[in-house]
């Protein structure tokens, strides 16, 4: 019935549906009977990241975060909301596009060298719990490995298998800025149900034909006037919250015709090259093969694996090592991220998450640098400081001062 209500429709105000929260419980087993393996939020380690979920009790409820560059604290807070913090350091992208993968192996034996390509079925995941600009992160991911001229299949095979529940967020952290991105804060597309979370219900906004049917498996209503109404207050909550913003008129031009600006040289002070920033960024998508035999030499692994523009080999051609300074990889980064990755993939390549200014351990904050690059440039080159020269007092002294006569005598 919704399903084809679904199908006949696409209306968005007639797909709002509601649901008792209890029924997530239900909406997880049918997943499970299905054949999904649920992710979603769960606290651990003093954090809030992406694991199996198997019932509600997984959820952190009652957890709230607080983030300031450099800075993440989870901590309980006074509500009983299931989704009432932000972005924790994990991103969606660890299940699409997985840190380490086998591409291939070679075996020796007496014969000689056998190859292989592993086949590795697509796991069938569901993740719970995605945030609007994470919806933005995948579709970005999803031009780099699916829309360009090559098709990176183990991402395409991972992405068919998703389904995805998105959740709008009704608080913000001080270090988003998807409000700038124009990716958030409300789920806009790329998903199969978005949920708003009120006091004891789920407002569920159908996105497929797909969500439509799992939806069917639990007990759900039309959502009332009211109802959608608080939903919309509670989303623009989120939106109040917002404090950063970066502004991003004629960006690339502003970077790409600053790349000698005096701020990358302060920049690269602080920054450690630690590679934490393009680690959590849900759109970085850097990697390097390499190819590792064991012990006996007779087995051998090429295998691809997460790297980063901040590592120093990873510019590292024939003759050695292309940007070998910190300024230069950061620029790299920030150029890449906000300016040429526009000429590659026709967008930004940021998404306003601020997971990069979380977890920064000095708490470089790119939208404070795109500010500083937008200012005219100052020389930074340290001017030598000269001395004032020695002050001669020539008002005469007491002659009762012993040290009135040596000076009079050195003023002779
Ligand atoms: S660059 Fe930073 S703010 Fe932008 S998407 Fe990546 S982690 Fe998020
Ligand atoms: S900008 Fe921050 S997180 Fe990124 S490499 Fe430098 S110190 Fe590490």
């Amino acid at each position: 019935m919704l399903a084809a209500s679904y199908a006949n429709h696409r209306n968005r105000i007639l797909m709002l549906r509601k649901f008792a929260k209890a029924e997530l419980n239900r909406l997880l087993a049918h997943l499970r009977s299905l054949g999904f393996t649920v992710l979603g939020p769960k606290l651990e380690d003093e954090a809030i990241v992406y694991g199996q979920v198997d019932s509600l009790a997984d959820l952190p409820r009652g957890y709230s975060d607080s983030q300031q560059p450099g800075k993440y604290r989870v901590s309980q807070a006074e509500h009983q909301f299931y989704f009432e913090f932000n972005l924790g350091p994990h991103s969606w992208k660890q299940f699409l596009f997985p840190p380490r993968v086998s591409l291939s192996t070679a075996q020796l034996d007496a014969t000689g060298w056998t190859f292989e390509t592993p086949h590795q079925p697509a796991p069938k995941l569901a993740f719970l719990g995605v945030r609007a600009c994470e919806l933005a992160a995948i579709a970005v991911q999803d031009r780099v490995f699916l829309h360009g001229p090559y098709v990176d299949p183990i991402y395409q095979a991972r992405r068919e298998a998703v389904l995805i529940i998105a959740v709008n967020c009704t608080v913000a952290a001080a270090t988003c800025f998807c409000t700038s991105m124009l990716t958030g804060p409300k789920c806009q597309a790329g998903f199969d149900l978005a949920l708003t979370e009120l006091d004891d219900c789920f407002v569920a906004e159908v996105g497929s034909q797909r969500g439509a049917e799992i939806l069917e498996a639990i007990t759900t209503e039309s959502a009332t006037p009211p109802e959608i109404e608080q939903a919309k207050v509670r989303e623009q909550g989120a939106v109040e919250q917002i404090q950063k913003s970066m502004d991003t008129t004629n960006i690339r031009n502003v970077l790409l015709d600053n790349l000698e600006h005096p701020h990358w040289d302060t920049v690269a002070e602080r920054c450690l090259s630690c590679t934490n920033c393009t680690m959590v960024c849900p759109t970085c998508f850097c990697s390097s093969v390499s190819e590792v035999a064991d012990l006996s030499g007779e087995h051998v692994q090429r295998i691809r694996q997460w790297d980063s523009c901040f590592n120093l080999d990873f510019s590292y051609t024939a003759s050695g090592t292309v940007r070998n300074d910190r300024r230069s990889r950061f620029r790299q980064w920030l150029t890449h991220k906000l300016a040429s990755w526009h000429d590659q993939f026709d967008s930004s390549g940021c998404v306003g998450c601020g997971r990069c200014i979380t977890w920064c351990p000095v708490g470089i904050d790119l939208t404070e640098e795109v500010a500083a690059l937008r200012e005219p440039p100052i020389s930074n080159r340290r001017l030598p400081v000269i001395e004032p020269p020695p002050t001669i007092c020539h008002l005469p002294r007491s002659p009762v001062d012993p040290h009135a006569a040596i000076s009079a005598e050195e003023t002779q």
